[in-house]
């Protein structure tokens, strides 16, 4: 028998008993110090061993949720693929929806110990499938098909407690992109690709939260990242212009005023800001469009003015993306003075905001704007929040009734929607606001307003959004006969 305690850097120790058959020879120094040789090297190994295990168990397994993560997903994905039957799964990329709120609730520690739960319960669900989580708040499930529904509706919304037992509950939902493997499937790759498609989509179209991918949503996203991809060279190669869209005084038919709307001209078509503006938007890429389309649009009041020809005030499209930028006053009026436009000719328009923080924002915005000659409208009003706050509280100049007030052609008078815009518009002029109806099509429209003393109109029944050379003869003809 010969023993030997081995300690590491770590201080682990390891005690190593070694046996000798009972018709051996008796051990001698030399022999000693032989087994003494092969017992560190031995520990050596062992502590090899548990480090590849521990660092495997790191690089495969999140310590928090106590799932795998993102490289286990792939690995079993690519498992089960080279086994062929990939044919008999499902994958899904889901998000959980507002989960700050319950951290910021119940504290953080409480909020992870939610999530492990939740995910936890998801599990069990599985035979063959398991949970995997990428970080934060985004996981990926590998299920059998046949669980399809009853993972979607434990991801539409299940109630956890937030402490084991007995304790309040919070209904944890996701945001969740599914794709139904076919047996066609190649890689790891191309199945992840389509479920981080399908939770965009999930995201952003979905009514339910849960988005299944198909084709179209690949189309979809392929649009996308075309845009994103060709926005920078375009801005670069001054493919967006401004159409302009007369504003005008419906007493006389007179144009006193025009809005600047985005065109893209791409590979000699006109692309409508519908296809690009939504997608822009979700980045800080719809600030330098802005921002360039202030420009152009200085460009062309500067270029008239120099003419001589006639000019009105042209209202400008800001998006919210910009009420967080401190900055956005000074970059407003820098691209209005550096073209020396008199800022009585720029009306900036912007729509409602939602939280608190956009509030502040907006009110200091168009405060600013106010107080240096720029006048400022709400745009779209009453299709969003339509909240009377955001009228008393900020000082506009203009209030843009959104074209869903307006009566269709096939409707009587006296709807619920022509009530509301006759208020709307005795709302808007008794807080001093003037007043304008965006989406005037035809002539009854047209006596709406004047019935209820909205005297401003722009719409496809005086013109489309112009470009620029047909605009200015617009000007040049003084407008309309009514
Ligand atoms: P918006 O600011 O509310 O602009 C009015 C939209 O209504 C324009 O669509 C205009 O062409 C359309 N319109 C005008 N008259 C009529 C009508 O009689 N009937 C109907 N059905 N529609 C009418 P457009 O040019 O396609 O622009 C859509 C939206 O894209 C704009 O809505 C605005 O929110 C955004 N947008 C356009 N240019 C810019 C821009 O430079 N920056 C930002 N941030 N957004 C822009
Ligand atoms: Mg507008
Ligand atoms: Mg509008």
């Amino acid at each position: 028998c010969f023993t030997q305690h081995e300690v590491a850097m770590t201080n682990a120790t390891a005690d190593y008993t070694l046996y000798k058959k009972p018709d051996f020879p008796e051990w001698d120094d030399e022999d000693k110090e032989l087994l003494s040789g092969f017992v560190k090297t031995m520990f050596i190994h062992h502590g090899r061993s548990r480090v590849i295990g521990m660092v495997e168990r790191l690089t495969l397994f999140d310590g928090d949720m106590e799932i795998g993560n993102l490289k286990s997903f792939f690995k079993r994905l690519g498992e089960i693929l080279a086994k062929g039957d990939i044919g008999k799964f499902g994958a899904c990329y889901f998000n959980l929806k507002r989960f700050s709120i319950v951290n910021r609730a119940y504290g953080r520690d409480k909020g992870t110990a939610v999530m492990k739960r939740f995910v936890t319960q998801l599990g069990d669900k599985l035979d063959y499938g398991a949970v995997y989580r990428v970080g934060g708040d985004n996981f990926t499930v590998i299920f059998e098909k046949e669980k399809f529904e009853e993972i979607r509706s434990f991801l539409s919304g299940t109630k956890i407690t937030v402490d084991a037992k007995d304790s309040p509950e919070v209904n944890v939902m996701a945001n969740a992109g599914f794709y139904l493997c076919t047996g066609e499937e190649r890689t790891t790759d191309d199945i992840m690709d389509k479920i981080s498609t399908a939770v965009v989509m999930a995201k952003t179209i979905s009514k339910d939260n849960c988005f299944i991918y198909n084709e179209e949503a690949r189309q979809r996203i392929d649009h996308r990242k075309m845009i994103e991809a060709q926005f920078a060279g375009a801005i670069e190669n001054n493919e967006f212009v401004a159409f302009y869209q007369p504003k005008v005084d419906i007493a006389t038919g007179k144009i006193i005023g025009a809005e600047a709307l985005c065109r893209w001209l791409k590979d000699g078509k006109v692309v409508p800001p519908i296809s690009f503006i939504p997608i822009l938007e979700q980045s800080n890429a719809i600030c330098t469009l802005d921002f360039y389309m202030l420009d152009r649009t200085c460009k062309d009041i500067r270029g008239w003015l120099d003419e001589g020809k006639n000019v009105v005030k042209v209202s400008v499209n800001l998006s919210r993306m910009h009420l967080g930028d401190s900055e956005l006053l000074e970059k407003v009026m820098g691209i209005i003075d550096k073209n020396n436009v008199p800022h009585e000719l720029i009306e900036i328009e912007l729509t409602e905001t939602t939280t608190d923080v956009e509030f502040k924002d907006l009110k200091r915005v168009v405060g600013g704007l106010q107080s240096r000659g720029v006048s400022t409208s709400v745009d779209d009003f009453g299709i969003g929040y339509s909240s009377l706050n955001l009228l008393r509280e900020i000082p506009w100049n203009v209030l843009k009734v959104d074209k869903s007030f307006l009566p269709l052609d096939d409707e009587g008078g006296g709807n619920n929607s022509e009530i509301m815009f006759k208020y709307v518009v005795a709302m808007a002029k008794e807080l001093g606001l003037e007043c304008i109806a965006e989406g005037v099509e035809t002539r009854a429209q047209l006596e709406v307003l004047k019935e209820n003393g909205c005297d401003i109109a722009q719409g496809f029944f005086f013109d489309k959004p112009l470009p620029a050379d047909e605009f200015e003869k617009r000007l040049e003809a003084h407008g309309y006969t009514i």
